[in-house]
């Protein structure tokens, strides 16, 4: 990689932050946790775990993050989102919480707890061609899927029934399922690839 090592955060205020910092670890790069502005601002890329998103929303509201990370990715700051942080880029939420806020970022309408209390968890393994030419690992907690597709969004994973379960729209990614718990590490891949990218077309 030419240049600096891009600075990627992980969103460490809830949620599975530690199996994101070491899917990281795995493939050489060392994030920062953040939890304050300051630390958002050191950062060129964010992660926003799994977890629950009614407590990250609350959490990012109280310590003044929440408008912030908005902006950044307004700004085109690559972001990933797994699960609850799908949920929090999505631009429109169906059942959430009365009062529940999302960044935005993610032109869809993301569904929470979508597969119902009956369906609670399920492994599968996912083509993403966008991706990966390999099958990639997906374990599904409680989650949430993408309902709607607005204009420049583009699928990155579908189950079978045409579900949609992934999407991109420019340095915004958000997949309803948790590569971080099994070790996969192919979409955190991918997404260093949309980093460096971008902070060679902002040339750092
Ligand atoms: N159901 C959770 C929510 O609404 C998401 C679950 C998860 O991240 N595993 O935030």
């Amino acid at each position: 990689m030419a240049g600096n090592s891009p600075r990627i955060g992980v969103l460490a205020l809830q949620g599975d932050v530690r199996e994101h910092v070491e899917t990281l670890n795995a493939l050489g790069v060392v994030p920062s946790e953040v939890r304050t502005i300051d630390q958002l601002g050191q950062v060129d890329a964010l992660v926003i775990p799994g977890g629950e998103s009614t407590v990250i929303d609350k959490l990012t509201r109280m310590f003044g993050l929440a408008p912030v990370i908005s902006e950044r990715i307004a700004e085109g700051m690559p972001v990933l989102g797994t699960c609850a942080g799908l949920i929090m880029l999505a631009n429109h939420l169906a059942d959430g919480t009365a009062d529940q806020q999302t960044f935005g970022g993610l032109n869809v309408t993301v569904r929470r707890n979508a597969f119902g209390a009956q369906v609670d968890s399920f492994e599968t393994e996912l083509s993403m061609p966008t991706v990966s030419q390999q099958l990639v690992a997906a374990t599904f907690i409680r989650a949430p899927v993408i309902e709607s597709l607005g204009e420049g969004v583009h699928v990155l994973a579908s189950l079978a029934d045409g579900t949609v379960v992934g999407a991109q729209q420019g340095n915004v990614i958000g997949i309803s399922f948790h590569p971080e718990v099994s070790g996969e590490t192919k979409i955190h891949e991918y997404f260093l690839g949309v980093v460096e990218a971008f902070l060679s077309s902002t040339q750092r």
